[in-house]
């Protein structure tokens, strides 16, 4: 069993800020950078659904995990098939050992113009997200 890792970094957009998605309604938005490293994001500001940290990822965050996470599935893929087409009688099948891939190493977050802050009362949190019409919840505290 092999086993690889890497470390995907983050890096805020020029206000700090790093983009979140909620799993449950898509509603997307972004926090200081310090609320995603510490782990106090609680809930989203959209709806009241209480979604673990790992499915936070915007798609924009996820995609080089993805493209990284495929090429290492078809290198696996790939020698699987070697080993199978040793005795294959007149289909051959043929070993195309796949790229050897850097793991990304980091994200940047791009700033977004269009987006709007909001400052909670509870606590002074403030978050920064496409205008909505909705109101939002304070995504660290329990208080809406
Ligand atoms: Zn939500
Ligand atoms: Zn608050």
């Amino acid at each position: 069993m092999t086993t690889e890792s890497f470390t995907l970094s983050m890096t805020p957009d020029s206000h700090g800020f790093l983009g979140r998605k909620c799993s449950a309604c898509e509603f997307e938005f972004r926090v200081p950078g310090s609320v995603v490293e510490s782990g106090t994001l609680n809930r989203c500001p959209h709806c009241p659904t209480n979604v673990q940290e790992r499915y936070w990822f915007t798609d924009e965050q996820w995609s080089p995990v993805a493209e990284h996470t495929l090429a290492i599935t078809s290198n696996l893929i790939n020698r699987e098939m070697s080993s199978l087409s040793v005795d294959a009688g007149h289909v051959r099948l043929r070993y195309v050992p796949g790229e050897s891939r850097q793991p990304p190493e980091s994200y940047q977050e791009r700033d977004d113009p269009s987006l709007v802050a909001t400052t909670f009362p509870c606590c002074g949190q403030v978050i920064r997200h496409a205008p909505v019409v909705a109101a939002l919840s304070c995504p660290v505290c329990a208080a809406s």
